[in-house]
């Protein structure tokens, strides 16, 4: 890469706020504001990431605050 095209990574790398984040978890992208799956799940009855996959990842976070404020 030379200068010039690094100096246009880094500027898109300051103005692009990237909206979504990966899960690790499940193999997938989800929105950070609304939770929601960048993609769908799969057809794949047996995947091991889809089946254990929430309808939305804010729906697994809830979960997870409920959980450790019961006491
Ligand atoms: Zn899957």
């Amino acid at each position: 890469m030379n200068d010039e095209a690094m100096k246009n990574v880094q500027r898109l790398g300051e103005e692009i706020q990237p909206d979504f984040a990966y899960s690790a978890e499940y193999d997938a992208y989800y929105y950070i504001d609304t939770g929601e799956w960048l993609d769908p799940k799969c057809s794949d009855i047996s995947c091991r990431f889809c089946n254990v996959r929430p309808e939305n990842m804010k729906e697994k976070r809830v979960d997870e605050t409920k959980k450790e404020r019961h006491d």
